[in-house]
């Protein structure tokens, strides 16, 4: 009897995810968990706070990517300058590019600017096309469904599970997207601090007007703002950039222009679900809709 007592409590201590999941971005997180639900342990490397493209590998990262099955990652040269170099120094081969256990996101739907030429001498950092997927809810759906495809890859005994909560997640997003469309209809559009939030003024039918990055990556210049000032004069749009970009630059222009400037995070919370992530959405149409 002691014997089994002591098996059962080894059996409960022992973890009981069917797949150990790590998610570069919130956004990379939540739809792991949409997806993945309970079977399925997810943890997020990148906090939403920072930008994506210039992280530190931290040995925090490390440890979580020496025992990860999966990792979710944005893809498109986003992480290039970190993700790459962790994945090499956890020495967990199951997670290595070109192998099941790598997944990132924008190489399941087509990208904006992909095959355009781009200068890497002059700092461009969307060599492979602009990677930021996350503000798309329709092309998020059709990763989440990629997504599950693999976890079924690697976990076939959850597979109806994770084909079925994709399918919820899709349909979640049908059923909000024409509410965001009215909400968005008739919009004068934004310039952006970076082409970060692109994929939801294309999905809201709203024109990018600018950014204040000459080149993606490339911090604004006062010359570029006079100039981006010089070419709107006249029309009308709002100015946002995210937490971790600095102010400056869109408070400039939005003066000159005699526009409003916000501030609107590019990722939900960390461990965010899909309610969380469908407000951040939400936060970005009012933000536009700013006069
Ligand atoms: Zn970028």
């Amino acid at each position: 009897m002691k014997v089994l007592l002591f098996f059962l409590a080894l059996l409960i201590a022992l973890p009981t995810w069917a797949l150990d999941v790590v998610a570069t971005t919130s956004s990379m997180g939540m739809l792991a968990r949409e997806v993945g639900g309970p079977p399925v342990k997810v943890t997020e490397l990148a906090a939403p706070e920072r930008d994506a493209h210039m992280l530190q590998a931290r040995p925090s990262m490390l440890r979580a990517l020496r025992d990860a099955q999966l990792v979710v990652a944005v893809g498109a040269e986003l992480e290039v300058g970190w993700l790459p170099a962790a994945i090499r120094s956890a020495a967990n081969p199951v997670i290595l590019p070109g192998r099941p256990g790598y997944f990132e996101a924008a190489a399941q739907v087509p990208l904006l600017d992909a095959g355009q030429a781009a200068d890497r001498a002059h700092g461009d950092v969307h060599p492979a096309g602009n990677p930021h997927v996350n503000l798309d809810p329709q092309r998020m759906a059709t990763i989440a469904k990629a997504l599950a495809e693999r976890f079924a890859r690697l976990d076939a005994a959850n597979a109806a599970a994770y084909r079925e909560r994709a399918e919820r997640y899709a349909a979640a997003t049908d059923a909000r997207t024409p509410e965001w469309k009215r909400k968005a209809a008739g919009g004068s559009g934004a310039v952006l601090y970076h082409q970060d939030g692109a994929y939801l003024l294309a999905f809201l039918g709203q024109p990018l007007l600018g950014t204040l990055e000459p080149v993606p990556g490339v911090p604004p210049t006062a010359a570029h703002i006079e100039g981006l000032a010089t070419r709107l004069k006249g029309r009308r749009g709002v100015v946002l950039h995210t937490p971790y970009q600095p102010s400056a630059g869109a408070e400039k222009l939005a003066g000159l222009l005699a526009w409003k400037s916000g501030i609107v995070p590019l990722d939900p919370p960390s461990g965010a679900g899909a309610e969380q992530y469908f407000a951040l959405l939400d936060r970005w149409i009012e933000a536009l809709a700013a006069k």
